[in-house]
This record gives structure tokens, sequence and C-alpha cells, in this order.
């Protein structure tokens, strides 16, 4: 999704990352050293500092975000055929973690204020949908046991996590946050990432934070921060003999990633500033103009808004979401919609739906903006101009 290139004159892309700082240092440390592969001392400094920043007491690093996902859905006990509630209004990899390990998403719609995983939807699905069996809570429809919660925090911006994990406590679930797209975003002053049994950090290119590939399962379980490392090496026993009790995954962090992800962590707060900022000038631009809603952030919650998205709405913008973006596109300004919504997705045919009428809304008025954080303001400038001229336009017409 992100432009190979940096800003230039014409060209906005959506979101390209900010290599600055000390990466050159670093990574040129890792070649004068010979470090180059999965030991070396950036990997664990790297986990350190995500750890540090985040607010647990563990990080192990892994090859993506897609992976910490898989790993951790292992570690915590989800087994084929369990069901895991997902959101449905995601990124897809979250809901393939769940197939990689043999359980089933069940889909739980967006909350119309916060766009993330509704809360009530979820309590509807686990007292009016499910029983228990043994000591098990089993969706009624699939006669399948539900086993965890994976709520995804979209877009920068926390799930409303204290009802989730509420609810997690009393019908006896795990929480797995899907913390990918929202490292340094908090939730009543606590970041994400401490706020269920464990959390997933991804460092892909459009990230907050980038290794150019890379991830993170952190968490305050020593036992599970243990078997994650266990099972991203190989699941190996004896560092001597070839010796494994397990099956398990060639899924670590290089040094080299890990030394960019330490000059990237030290400018983590910066990054987050300029999020912040950009989201402050759109907010101020679009308040009040007609058929474009902007983020939402709830009073609860302080967003790194990792990509800026508006809603705009035909009848009162005069222009679709889609036009509006081949408009921009058009201009060199790069716009995209927000991901179809999961249980609509072919790769996930026949999954359960709680809900869906905001994810429907979302995916069709949806729109989001460039966000990098190197964006320049007269750039933005540029996309704000052609948003609220495009509109403009159709009146006069
Ligand atoms: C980016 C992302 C991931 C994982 O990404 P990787 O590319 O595997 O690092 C997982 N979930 C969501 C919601 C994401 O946006």
């Amino acid at each position: 999704m992100t432009w190979p290139t940096r800003s230039s004159d014409s060209a906005i892309p959506l979101s390209v990352p900010e290599l600055g700082g000390r990466a050159w240092e670093y990574l040129k440390e890792c070649l004068d050293t010979n470090w180059v592969s999965s030991a070396g001392p950036f990997v664990e400094r790297f986990e350190r500092m995500v750890a540090s920043v985040v607010g647990t007491r563990h990080a192990v690093a892994t090859a993506s975000g897609t992976a910490a996902l898989h790993t951790v859905l292992l570690v915590a006990g989800v087994q084929p055929d369990d069901e895991v509630l997902v959101s449905a209004v995601s990124f897809i990899a979250p809901a393939n973690a769940v197939r990689y390990v043999g359980a089933w998403p069940v889909f739980i719609d967006a909350d119309p204020a916060t766009w993330q995983m509704d809360p009530q939807r979820v309590d509807e699905l686990l007292t009016q949908r499910c029983r228990r069996r043994g000591g098990a809570l089993v969706n009624r429809a699939s006669g399948r046991r539900v086993r965890a919660i994976l709520p995804v925090h979209i877009l920068g911006h926390p799930c409303d996590m204290a009802p989730l994990v509420e609810l997690a406590r009393r019908h006896d679930l795990v929480v797995i946050e899907d913390a990918t797209e929202s490292l340094g975003a908090a939730y009543r002053g606590r970041r994400v990432g401490t706020l269920g049994d464990a959390a997933c950090f991804s460092f892909n290119g459009n990230k907050i934070v980038t290794t150019g590939g890379g991830g993170m399962v952190v968490t305050d379980n020593p036992r599970w921060a243990e078997r994650v490392r266990y099972l991203t090496t190989q699941a190996k026993d004896d560092p001597v003999e070839s010796i494994h009790r397990e099956v398990g995954y060639n899924y670590r962090l290089t040094n080299l990633q890990a030394a960019l992800g330490c000059a990237q962590m030290e400018q983590l707060e910066d990054h987050i500033a300029a999020k912040r900022r950009i989201a402050r000038t759109y907010a101020e631009a679009f308040a009040g103009v007609p058929g474009i809603s902007v983020m939402p952030e709830a009073p609860w919650a302080s967003s790194i808004f990792w990509l800026y998205t508006i809603l705009v709405e035909e009848a009162g913008y005069g222009m679709s979401s889609r036009v509006l973006r081949d408009a921009l596109g058009r201009s060199g300004i790069e716009a995209r919609p927000l991901w179809q919504p999961l249980h609509r997705s072919p790769a996930h045919r026949g999954s359960e739906v709680v809900g869906g009428a905001m994810a429907k809304r979302l995916v069709a008025s949806a729109l989001s903006l460039p966000s990098s954080v190197g964006l320049r303001e007269a750039d933005q400038r540029r996309v704000i101009d052609q948003i609220l001229q495009a509109a403009a336009h159709l009146e006069v017409a």
C-alpha cells in the first residue's frame, strides 16, 4: 500500500516511512560487527524499548505482526474448532491468524461512535447466542467453543477495552489485543498492549514504527513470553543438540531489522506528535463540511491517528467516497477506502457476524487520507483544498 518514494511535488502518498534518526549508524554497526541475523544485540534492545514504551514486562520480537498473532493464539491455547471474536472492520491478518491455528473467527461489528469493536455486540453474542456446557462457553449456532476475544485497535485508536475485558473475565475468555496499528495509543491513560492478556505489534513499512517488516508480542505473563520465544525459534530444546519436542516456526526478527527498529523507537514520540498534528489540521478543515465526518477520538482515548480517515457521504457531500478518491488520484493524491468487512471476504466465506451495519457504512464511505509522519504542511493544504473544492465545484455545477 505504501509508495516506494517519499513525497515529491506532484505525488502525495497515503503513508510512507520516516527513516531519520540513527538508522544509518545502527545499521552500519550491524554490518561492521557481522551481526546481521536473528542473534545480535539490537534484537534484545528493540524488545526492551518496546516493552518499556508500552508498559509490559515482556516483549518478544517476531518476523511480522501476522507471525506474532499466529504465535500468541497458539500460546493462548486456542484450539482447532474454537471460535475467536474478531473486529469485522480490520485488515485481514488477525482473521487469517485465527484460521492458521484451525479456529474460526466470529466477526463483531464496529461501534458507530468509535469505529472499533462494539462491546454491546460482544455482549449480545456471549449472553444471547451462547450457552455454558461443562466448563466451556459454546456458540449455539455453530456448536463450537468460544475461546478468545481479539479486538483490533484500528487506525490508531483504542477499542473500548473495559467492557470487553469485563465480558471476557465473566465468560472466562482470553483477550489478545491486535495493537498493530496503534503503538503508542492510550486507553484511560494506559497504553494499548497492556489491556489484555497479550498484544501484538507490527513494524511493517506503513506502521508508525517500521523495521521494513517485523512484529512483536508483548505480555506480562512470563510463561507466555517464554513460549512465544520458544515457538518462534523452531522450538529448539537444546542449545547444542538438535532436539525439538514440538513443531516450531522460524518467526524471529533479524538484528538488521531490529537495528532499524531501535532508531525508529527513538523517534516514536515525535512520530505520534506529527500524526496528531496532521489529524488536528484535517479535523479543523473538515469541521462542519456537509457530508464529511471527521475521525473520532473518544474522551477516554488518546489516538495516534495512524491513518487519518474521514467518512464521505454522498447525500451531504454530493459525491461518493469512491468518486472523490478518483478525483484526488487524478491530482496525484493517494487516498484509500477502508477494508471490505471481513465477514464479506471470500477468504472467510460463511463466517458468522454480529451486527454488520456499521461495517457496511464504513466500507462505503470511509476514505483514508495522506498521513505520513513527514507530510509537509503545503501538501496537506493541497489535499484539504482538493477535497473542499471538489464539493464546492459540484454546488456550482
Ligand atoms: C499491519 C497489521 C497486521 C500485521 O501486519 P504484518 O504486515 O504481518 O506485520 C495485523 N493486523 C492489522 C490490523 C494490521 O493493520
